[in-house]
């Protein structure tokens, strides 16, 4: 049986050495670097602690002698599941299997100035071009030119208060404590700024509350300034937009916030969950096919105890690799058993001396010094190779005993340069209030003629959706500008869903075919600078409150017949849910514009998610075919398939620019 695994991660290729030299399975491995990578300790290499080498360990030794294993290094390109076959960067690869374990990436959440000018840490290369960044900063400071730019190179930035914010972070610290004052006399490090942001009300939000409380009291005591609640809006290389308003200057900005899966071209787009992971059965097959595997970081698979899907963590890859090995080694499908995740906790570090760690069963948690050994513990035997483990354990052991990390060398290679782009300028603020979407299904074929160039239809659950939708702008300034009589408007639209992909990332946008407002003025400077399809008509909004529900409509005039769109719904908001059509509506986060057959115009408008109401009732009105166009006269004689109303939120719409 011909077995290809992509991926020689954790899980690819711990899957490959269960498989070797077992008689029956001719295994080819794939992976792009000829190399496994101990991600878990890829903070120290950024910081300077440990040589790249010593975490990464070459996949053809880990085969010697097999007799079924073959090592190709290349990039997988496409799966073509018709014909059993891969494209790859070497060539075509067939299959009778195909496993794919190609792991996580950084995700930027498709914030285009972020992925310019943050660092992620999710390669070998990557924390070498951070450890670059960071030492380099610090040449750099020795020559500034004035205190602000002094202030700029010695702020760090660590976003995500996950395991990899929090080691990394605390390593840094350490480094302004014991190493840097020595290496730089010159430098007043009293000055140096070390941040952790994080989105939710406390860090290592997946551990036990006294994790999260020690490794923030930790990390606090080693000087980090551990800012909860807060996310990251921009990042143009010098300025931190932080969702409170307030900005940071700092020279280096470590995105530690998010992850998505590598998907291959070649999956179903309905195989993909949230997080850009494939939808596994429990024995890590694919949905809907018989002969291809997800694994680790990529597999996104509800048991009863993990409904949202397993945490992405090696045990976790480890575990799925070993229960596949035994079902391919297993007589018929019949005796394949489903994976169950035995956790057996998990733990982070701070620095020298502090770690927390949480059991799960028994349920316990160290914190300090025995966490910290048995955090020491744990990494060395995981680590590939016996030199390796060796060298890692000299390094610990020498950098305790001299406070001193020795590898800050600037390998020039790693430079990565940095972008100049600056954040776009907001055209316009405003906030965006009580929002009532109604969405309709919508064929291709009507939306084709209004898709501008470049994009192509988003899609949820297999349908196209179109929406009509009607809300208030409210303290609208245009270019920081209160314009006389036109802060507060209500707006009604008729809108569709689009994609367009730049730099590898999907950004999800809507399309206008037709914007309704009662300001003249309105109308003619969108039209005229953001080439929308605006019209004015008067219009009425209103709203009413009694304890129990609230209801929210909105008129529009066209031909001397009023069109009316309201809805009643309960006071009580919640939460829009991951992955439901109500994300799905209201988080799009860039406008398109077909400005010609070859050229599109895009802008982004930035918003906090939304929340929403229970909607109880609904009335809508509007003469789709007067107002839109005879293509929409349909929408006339159907129900939407769903009314949401959304409390909205302050926004921000950028500058925009041409897409040819
Ligand atoms: C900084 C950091 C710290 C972490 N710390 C911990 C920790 O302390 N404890 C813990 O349990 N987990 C930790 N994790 C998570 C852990 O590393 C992952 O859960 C684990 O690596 C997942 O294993 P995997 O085999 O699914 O993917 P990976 O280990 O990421 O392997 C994927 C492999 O696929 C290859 N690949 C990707 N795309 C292609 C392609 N198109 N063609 C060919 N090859 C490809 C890659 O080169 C890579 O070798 C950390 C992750 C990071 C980034």
């Amino acid at each position: 049986m011909k077995i290809v695994i992509v991926g020689g991660g954790f899980a690819g290729l711990r899957l490959a050495r269960r498989l070797n030299n077992q008689v029956g399975f001719e295994i080819t491995l794939l992976d792009r670097f000829n190399y496994h990578q101990f991600q878990p300790l890829f903070y120290q290499v950024a910081t300077a602690g440990l040589d790249a080498s010593n975490i990464s360990f070459p996949l053809r030794k880990a085969f010697h002698n097999s007799k079924n294993v073959r090592i190709r290094i290349g990039e997988l390109e496409e799966i073509i599941p018709s014909e059993n076959r891969i494209r790859t960067s070497i060539g075509h690869i067939d299959y009778d299997i195909l496993v794919l374990a190609t792991g996580a990436d950084t995700n930027f959440f498709n914030n285009q100035l972020l992925k310019e000018n943050a660092f992620p840490m999710k390669s070998t290369v990557e924390a070498l071009q951070l450890r670059h960044r960071l030492i380099q900063n610090f040449e750099d400071a020795l020559l500034a030119k004035d205190e602000a730019e002094l202030e700029k190179l010695l702020t760090i930035v660590v976003v995500g208060g996950g395991p990899t914010g929090v080691e990394l972070s605390g390593a840094i610290a350490e480094m302004k404590s014991y190493v840097l004052p020595k290496d730089y006399p010159e430098i007043d490090f009293s000055k140096m700024k070390i941040y952790l942001l994080e989105g939710m009300d406390r860090t290592l939000g997946a551990m036990s509350e006294k994790s999260s409380e020690q490794s923030q009291r930790y990390l606090e005591r080693l000087g980090v300034q551990v800012l909860t609640n807060t996310l990251v809006k921009e990042y143009d290389g010098e300025k931190v937009l932080l969702s409170n308003g307030s900005v940071l200057r700092s020279g280096v900005v470590i995105w530690a916030a998010g992850i998505k899966g590598n998907i291959p071209k070649g999956i179903d787009q309905e195989l993909i969950a949230r997080g850009s992971r494939i939808k596994v059965d429990r024995f890590n097959r694919v949905l809907g096919s018989a002969n291809i595997f997800a694994l680790g970081d990529l597999a996104y698979m509800e048991t009863a105890t993990y409904p949202n899907g397993h945490p992405q963590v090696a045990p976790v890859a480890m575990q799925q690799a070993d229960r596949l090995a035994k079902n391919l080694k297993s007589k018929t499908e019949k005796d394949y058993r489903a994976f169950e995740y035995y956790d057996k906790g998990s733990m982070a570090t701070v620095g020298r001396n502090l770690a927390v760690v949480d059991i799960p069963k028994p349920r316990l948690h160290f914190g300090g010094f025995l966490a910290w050994m048995i955090w020491m513990g744990l990494h060395l035997v995981l680590i590939l190779g016996v030199k390796n483990r060796l060298f890692v354990f000299l390094n610990w052991l020498y950098n305790y005993i001299t406070y001193d990390q020795s590898l800050r060398l600037i390998f020039k290679e790693f430079y990565r340069p940095k972008t100049p782009k600056k954040m776009p300028d907001k055209f316009l603020t405003a906030e965006w209030r009580k929002l009532v979407l109604a969405n309709y299904p919508v064929e291709p074929g009507i939306l084709q003629p209004f898709l501008p160039y470049k994009t192509e239809l988003d899609v949820f659950n297999n349908t196209h959706y179109i929406s009509v939708v009607a809300f208030m702008f409210c303290n609208t300034r245009v270019m920081g500008l209160r314009v006389p009589f036109h802060t507060s408007f209500p707006e009604v639209n008729l809108r569709f869903y689009v994609r367009l992909k730049r730099n590898d990332e999907w950004k999800r946008g809507v399309v206008f075919i037709k914007e309704i407002v009662p300001k003249p003025a309105v109308s003619f400077v969108a039209n005229s600078f953001f080439n929308e399809r605006y019209a004015t008509m008067p219009m009425r909004s209103y709203k009413e409150q009694n304890p129990e529900t609230q209801k929210v409509g909105y008129q529009w005039k066209h031909r001397g017949k009023w069109n009316h769109l309201e809805v009643k719904a309960g006071i009580q908001p919640k939460q829009i849910e991951p992955g439901s059509e109500e994300e799905f509506i209201t988080q799009h986060f860039w406008g398109y514009n077909a400005v010609s057959r070859n050229k599109t115009t895009e802008y982004e408008v930035s918003h906090p998610k939304w929340e929403q109401y229970p909607v109880k009732e609904y009335k809508i009105d509007c003469d789709f075919t007067g107002i839109y166009g005879g293509a929409f006269s349909y929408l006339s004689n159907i129900q939407p398939l769903s009314v949401i109303l959304a409390e909205g939120s302050g926004i921000s719409v950028f500058n925009k620019r041409v897409i040819r």
